[in-house]
């Protein structure tokens, strides 16, 4: 089986801009992939000799909703196929809400997963990271999924536990 990562995080945030980049648009066979449904978007990615695959999650809203709504679905689902779980926040618009909430419903189960700060483009990524260190994560990446800045080192370094 290959490793399947999960992209999630509020709307807008960047996910279907980084799951383009990791897939070049590549759909997965998922028939190939037992225990998988068709209900979610699913690509397959290659990383020098990896191969992986990725699930891009519709919206989490995560606003007013509360965290039932918020998690309910396709989302939750895609956090339960994955091996690991990538988080991704928007280093424009700063910490949301939205955010910690997934942040809590991923340590609550236990699920690995990193912090990805998106759209760091134009920003010094630092600053851009500094809003969440509230969520008490050690460390994130910083990425610009728009330009691909950053996302080969994103994903070899995510490959490189599996
Ligand atoms: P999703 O809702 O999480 O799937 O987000 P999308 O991938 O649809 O992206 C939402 C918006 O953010 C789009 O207008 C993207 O072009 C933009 N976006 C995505 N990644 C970046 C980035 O790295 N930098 C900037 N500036 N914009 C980005
Ligand atoms: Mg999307």
């Amino acid at each position: 089986m290959l490793p399947v990562i999960a992209l999630v995080g509020r709307p807008n945030v960047g996910k279907s801009t980084l799951f383009n980049q990791l897939t070049r648009s590549r759909d997965a066979l998922v028939a190939d992939l037992p225990g998988l449904t068709r209900d979610r978007k699913y690509g397959e990615g290659v990383s020098g000799d990896h191969r992986f695959i990725v699930i891009d999650t519709g919206g989490i809203s995560g606003d007013e909703a509360g965290i039932d709504a918020a998690m309910a679905g396709q989302s939750l689902a895609a956090i339960e196929e994955a091996d690991r779980v990538l988080l991704l926040v928007d280093g424009r618009a700063g910490l949301a809400a939205g955010d910690e909430q997934l942040v809590r419903e991923l340590r609550r189960r236990g699920k690995p997963f990193d912090l990805v700060v998106n759209k760091v483009d134009g920003l010094d990524p630092e600053v851009a990271a500094s809003d969440f260190y509230r969520l008490g994560i050690e460390d994130c990446y910083r990425i610009a999924a728009s330009h691909g800045r950053g996302v080969r080192a994103l994903i070899e370094s995510v490959l490189v536990s599996f």
